[in-house]
């Protein structure tokens, strides 16, 4: 392909819109573009990127006995009554009517369509199992889009689904989707690591996340240093071993803090630990307000208090339910005198006495409260997160924190589906059971930004080589001299008959907007020939991320071949991914 025929409108200024490494790049290097929020077009170059992803999760996806399928996008409202999704699933779920006044909604996830699939057409445990797959285009209506592709409106997912007919078969489709989760982000050149995770909105039993280590991700990753446990801080559970005190403490007393908002501020003024002042959240629990305590050092973790109280929806009570809650301004809330609202407490509190809480007033905290003597608890629970402070919950050993994208997630559904769905077969001895079900994601576009996250520099995307765009770009630094460009021509004709997938920059541009432009695309190899290589008899190479050699126009062929394979081989070698 030649630069000069092709659409990439690559951008000096990075575009303010963008926050993310990946955004910024993906809309420099001309590979993305937005319609409006949450929605993006791929240029050519892009949608390169993007089918090679594809292609990998595709034979992956084969090899591991899945076969291929292409569902609808818009979904019957109906299928998902049958599931109580449709009530459930909240706003995420774009619902409309169609001429008939019928429901419908674009898929965010297709579990009930597969479901009603294979419902209409397996009878018997022999036509089990059944392993479906489909790459297409989803629909969530994400409350923040942002990020560009790591978080779209629409994007493009790989969605697998496995119908067994029984535990140990069940047990199998999920063990070959974790391995074929581990070929396809070891293929994509990619530091990854599988981490236990919740199950959210799509249910079931239990999960594995496969998260792109980056300082950009949305996720934390708790993993200890000593044992092979990892799992989203969503999910990893705190180990409850605080001592319960019997201490009394003098009666509290109200100490004046104005303009006091943070726990460091109001520890300071007080003069104690960070660890004795307790944050009072007031959450809005399937559209009721509660109150959850965590101390001060800690972080109150919605997912948790989501299962504990079997809701559907928790979040963060906006202020004027505070307010009204409280009958005080935001900052001031406290557990003492608190009517009308369950209060629930992180389990880290019940070791300990004398703390300072808001005092539901205006300015004011109160010191030495004692939860059991002076506040109504409903319940002690695991509600924060956990921290590097707290011991691995299988082996003891040291957590580490770290940053995580989520780009696949597995499920064990059991019959989460298949029940309600009425998802039955006869099985061997003649009676109806109901399918066990697994359902199995990638973010086929947030992979995209996923690995810029991980891999760029000061100068653009370096692309891991099974992914980028081209595998070379051969570089006319002197365009407008026919003695070069005819070698250059050559060289090019040389690559393509070795069938390497190469851009040749052919434009009439300096050669520093060529570099620069080289750079930002990512490409792994750049080649470039001007009148002084030339004159030298050498083509001058660089590995986009690493050195630069020159190989002989002599026999360029060759010398060639063996450099390809010595930069992929080494990035092949370069990249240990971190399996949990
Ligand atoms: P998140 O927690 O990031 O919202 P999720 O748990 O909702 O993700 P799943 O329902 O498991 O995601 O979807 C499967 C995969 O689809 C995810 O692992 C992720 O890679 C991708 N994905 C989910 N939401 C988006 C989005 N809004 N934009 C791009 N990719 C997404
Ligand atoms: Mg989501």
């Amino acid at each position: 392909m030649r630069f000069s025929s092709m659409y990439i409108p690559t951008l000096k200024e990075t575009p303010a819109e963008a926050e993310v490494v990946s955004h910024k790049l993906l809309l420099r290097a001309g590979m993305i573009r937005k319609l409006t929020a949450g929605l993006y077009t791929y240029l050519p170059m892009g949608l390169r990127v993007l089918r090679k992803i594809a292609s990998i999760v595709r034979e992956e996806m084969d090899r591991a006995g899945f076969q291929e399928v292409l569902l609808p996008i818009v979904q019957p409202g109906d299928l998902w009554q049958e599931t109580g999704r449709w009530e459930h699933y909240g706003k995420e779920l774009l619902r409309f009517k169609d001429r008939n006044d019928r429901d419908y909604c674009l898929g965010p996830t297709h579990e009930e369509v597969m479901t009603d699939l294979v419902r209409g057409e397996v009878r018997s445990y022999r036509q089990l199992p059944l392993r479906l797959y489909q790459l297409h285009t989803k629909f969530r209506d994400e409350i923040r889009p942002r990020f560009g592709l790591m978080r779209g409106r629409e994007f493009i997912m790989k969605d697998a689904y496995s119908y067994d007919a029984d535990l140990k078969g069940a047990e199998t489709s999920y063990q070959l989707m974790y391995e074929a989760y581990q070929r396809i982000f070891t293929r994509l050149g990619v530091q990854f690591r599988a981490v236990e995770a919740d199950t959210g909105s799509i249910g079931g039993n239990f999960s594995h996340e496969f998260m792109v280590l980056a300082a950009a991700g949305e996720d934390t990753i708790a993993y200890c240093d000593h044992c092979s446990y990892a799992a989203n801080v969503e999910r990893a559970e705190v180990v409850h071993n605080a001592q319960i005190v019997h201490e009394t403490c003098p009666a509290y007393v109200e100490c004046p803090t104005p303009n006091m908002h943070t726990v460091h501020d109001i520890a300071k003024l007080l003069n104690v630990s960070e660890t004795q002042v307790i944050k009072t959240m007031l959450l809005l629990v399937d559209a009721k307000p509660i109150a959850v305590l965590v101390r001060g050092d800690h972080e109150v973790n919605l997912v948790k208090v989501q299962h504990l109280l079997h809701a559907n929806s928790v979040e963060l009570a906006p202020a004027e339910v505070v307010e009204k809650v409280t009958q005080a301004p935001l900052g001031f809330a406290g557990p003492v005198h608190l009517q009308n609202v369950p209060i629930y407490a992180d389990y880290a509190l019940q070791g300990s006495t004398d703390y300072v809480t808001g005092a539901n007033a205006k300015d004011l905290h109160l010191q030495h409260v004692d939860l059991e003597r002076d506040v109504n608890i409903t319940a002690y629970a695991d509600v924060r997160n956990i921290t590097s402070e707290d011991p691995c919950p299988r082996c003891g050993g040291k957590m580490m924190l770290t940053r995580g994208i989520e780009v696949g997630h597995i499920f064990m559904l059991g019959e989460k589906y298949s029940s309600p769905m009425q998802a039955t077969f006869l099985n061997e001895a003649g009676t109806s059971s109901n399918m066990l079900m697994g359902c199995y994601g990638i973010g086929i576009s947030r992979v995209m930004a996923a690995c810029i996250e991980q891999l760029h520099d000061d100068q653009g995307i370096i692309f891991p080589p099974s992914i980028a765009p081209f595998t070379c770009v051969l570089l006319n630094l002197d365009a407008s001299n026919p003695t070069v460009t005819e070698q250059v021509e050559q060289i090019y004709k040389i690559l393509q008959d070795l069938g390497v997938e190469v851009l040749l920059d052919d434009r009439d541009e300096r050669p520093g907007v060529k570099f620069k432009d080289a750079d930002l695309l990512g490409i792994p190899l750049q080649l470039a020939l001007g009148k002084k290589s030339l004159a030298k008899g050498i083509v001058e190479c660089k590995a986009r991320h690493g050195s630069k050699v020159e190989l002989p126009l002599a026999d360029f062929a060759t010398a060639f071949q063996d450099y390809q394979k010595q930069v992929i081989d080494n990035w092949t070698a370069s990249i240990k991914p971190a399996v949990g």
